[in-house]
């Protein structure tokens, strides 16, 4: 067992902790008619993309489009913020459904100009491509999670987890726990590996074949993510994160790699479990702690529950930054780069930087569809005419 002294590490990453009397994430049982209307707002916000990807049924008017789920976000997220008695929680749902409204919401609606992409088979509006294999925003977002792991986009930005934390906080009670939900975790690898092949495919040309498989991966993510949704009351809001998306198991895998981990000091923790209890991708918070004294695993989607929690101040954030407070007290690491040894923290960024360099480089090469600045700014411009 490793404890670690979480006095150590900065304070500025582990968000305040709440006295045992003021926990306030213990998921609760709502009435019936509450989670009524989170299922009639789901299926609305399913409708929505039918509507406008596959049935037609109206000319995708806004209350029935695919931004008719970030307008739910907004109404529940008002409901939510105001209710939510986690200071750190509220603040988190603060910036998540504000960047939802923002920047998938109305900057898309307003302004459909177009990023740079490689190799993608037709262009995608800037904003909703952050999950789009192939654009620059999506590598973007990569590098962002390398550093701060997941909870960048996970934890703060994500329309999925903006409407399950909204819409779907009524579920949160019927997160399955135990081994074998634990277990279960393994599946979403499947889609990763659907998805790294997404990529491949992407580096080549467009035949009718890669068409067909890009078409039923974009199917493959999205109707499970709406499904999931519906079956919230059974599986908890987080089922589609916890086993199906191939983008959040991308991240993840950047969680294990990168520099992002929860910290466990063993010495003061009084095993209350109440870190296990308030997560909701059901990660034995307290088991993982103790065994490996951190929690380091790709599920964390870094939602800071657990640490805000904790009213043994026992749990703490730490990822890049922390590096660089701890590099400026201890100086080794510059020894090192003299010395010309690969750190640890070299080598992620090395490998990182050579995978991405790899993609463009072979995207390029079969097809010379890596857009530019120049490209990106002609938009721009032309958008903002367009607008005016
Ligand atoms: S796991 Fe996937 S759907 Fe869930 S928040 Fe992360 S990126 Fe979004
Ligand atoms: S880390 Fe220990 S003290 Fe803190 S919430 Fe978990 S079990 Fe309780
Ligand atoms: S381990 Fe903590 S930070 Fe990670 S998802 Fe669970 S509650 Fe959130």
């Amino acid at each position: 067992m490793t404890d670690t002294a979480a006095g150590r590490l900065g304070p500025v990453y582990r968000p305040k902790a709440l006295p045992a009397s003021k926990q306030r994430s213990l998921a609760g049982r709502y009435a019936l008619p509450i989670q009524l209307l989170s299922l009639i707002a789901f299926a609305w916000a399913f409708a929505g993309w039918l509507n406008e990807t596959y049935l037609f049924w109206w000319d995708n008017p806004i209350w029935l489009n695919r931004y008719t789920e970030y307008a739910i976000i907004l109404g529940f997220g008002i409901w939510r913020i105001t209710a939510e008695r986690n200071p750190y929680t509220r603040r988190r749902l603060t910036v998540l459904v504000a960047c939802v409204t923002v920047l998938w919401w109305l900057i898309p609606w307003l302004l459909p100009f177009f990023e740079p992409y490689i190799g993608y088979l037709g262009s995608q509006a800037i904003f909703p491509s952050l999950h789009t294999p192939g654009t620059l925003t999506f590598f973007l977002v990569l590098g962002a999670v390398l550093l701060f792991g997941r909870r960048v986009i996970c934890g703060w930005g994500c329309p999925c987890v903006g409407i399950r934390e909204t819409v779907g906080f009524p579920f949160r009670h019927v997160t399955p726990r135990g081994k074998w939900a634990w277990r279960l975790r393994y599946s979403k690898w499947i889609f990763f590996a659907l998805y790294m092949a997404a990529i491949v495919v992407l580096l080549f040309p467009p035949n009718s074949w890669s068409v067909t498989y890009m078409g039923i991966f974009a199917l493959l993510v999205a109707l499970p993510y709406f499904a999931s949704m519906l079956l919230s009351p059974l599986i908890g809001s987080r089922g589609y994160c916890r086993y199906l998306c191939p983008y959040g198991a991308t991240f993840g895998a950047l969680n294990r790699v990168g520099f992002y981990r929860i910290e466990f000091d063993g010495g003061s923790c009084n095993d209350c479990g109440v870190c296990s209890h308030v997560c909701d991708m059901g990660i034995p918070v307290l088991a993982l702690g103790r065994g490996k004294g951190k929690i380091d695993v790709a599920d964390c989607m870094g939602c800071g529950r657990c640490v805000s929690e904790c009213a043994r101040n026992s749990l703490a954030f730490r990822d890049a930054r922390n590096l660089l407070v701890e590099a400026r007290r201890d100086r080794a690491w510059l020894r090192d780069w003299a010395a010309g040894r690969l750190t640890r923290a070299r080598w992620h960024l090395v490998a990182f930087a050579g995978l991405l360099v790899l993609i463009a480089a072979g995207s390029w090469l079969a097809h010379g569809a890596v857009g530019s600045a120049f490209e990106l700014s002609t938009n721009l411009w032309s958008a903002l005419c367009l607008s005016s």
